[in-house]
């Protein structure tokens, strides 16, 4: 595998399972140091950490739950301290939460904002202060923002939208310094959130002309791509990847 991330510094927000954990151990293969946010799973985040240490990578595991403004600074902080600089930002950590709108909880509504799109921006808002040029921040948003295939997601669906936008106008903000933000749109993608025997899971898949799921190391590949060097004018944009799910 190519180093392309040698000597870079990158933090990934929700770290520890499904396509974020795919995206920390593609980064430090790529020669990054890799730090991670988890907001429950403490021993799965020891374990990565462990696993990218003994092949020889850098990664420090956080616990910051992406709703909480002051820990999420707290995590930026400690990642760039720890490493010394900090070049990416993932945002990924994200939860779903479903319900038919009739009757849908407002403290769901209001978990899924600050999580979803809150977190990220606060994340971002605190890691510029140590980017330079060439500095990445990529968003883990989803092909939900912009077709919602099966009832009980408006919420969901509103705040990856939210993401997409967000996406684009801190692109035009960040231009100047050099920095790139995108946004990465998965389809369905075979992880907890979104489980192969997942009561969806067959209808699913039969909206997706490649006739599967994703796996969490194909949108990672796209991360790695983004946070590389041959990205260095990609911005502002929002990457589909979703087996023709949308096409
Ligand atoms: P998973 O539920 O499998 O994993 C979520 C990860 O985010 C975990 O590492 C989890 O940490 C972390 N996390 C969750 N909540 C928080 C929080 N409050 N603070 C910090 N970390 C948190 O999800 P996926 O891997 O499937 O999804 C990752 C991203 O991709 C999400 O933004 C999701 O919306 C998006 N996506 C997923 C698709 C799919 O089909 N799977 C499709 C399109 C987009 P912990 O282990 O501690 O809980």
């Amino acid at each position: 595998m190519n180093k392309n991330l040698q000597g870079k510094v990158a933090l990934v927000m929700g770290g520890t399972r499904g396509i974020g954990a795919a995206i920390v151990e593609r980064l430090a293969r790529e020669g990054a140091s890799v730090a991670f946010t988890y907001a429950a799973s403490a021993g799965t985040a020891q374990d990565l950490e462990a696993t990218i240490t003994a092949s020889g990578g850098r990664a420090l595991a956080i616990q910051a739950d992406s709703g909480d403004a002051e820990a999420v600074r707290g995590a930026v902080a400690q990642a760039a301290a720890h490493f010394g600089r900090l070049d990416i930002l993932v945002n990924n950590a994200g939860i779903l939460r479903l319900a038919p709108m009739e009757d849908f909880p407002l403290e769901d509504f209001d978990r899924m904002v600050d999580v979803n799109v809150r977190g990220l921006f606060v994340a971002a808002q605190a890691a510029v202060k140590h980017m330079g040029e060439g500095g990445r921040i990529i968003s883990i948003g989803s092909i939900a923002s912009v077709r919602v295939a099966f009832p009980t997601s408006s919420v969901y669906s509103m705040t990856k939208g939210a993401v997409a936008a967000m996406v684009r106008g801190m692109a035009l903000d960040l231009a100047p310094r050099g920095i790139t933000v995108n946004n990465v749109q998965p389809g369905p993608t075979e992880t907890d959130m979104n489980p192969s025997d997942g009561p969806h899971a067959e209808a699913i898949k039969g909206m997706i002309p490649l006739r599967r799921v994703g796996r969490p190391e194909e949108i990672a590949g796209m991360v790695a791509y983004l946070a590389g060097p041959e990205a260095a004018f990609v911005t502002g944009a929002s990457l589909t990847i979703d087996g023709g799910y949308t096409a």
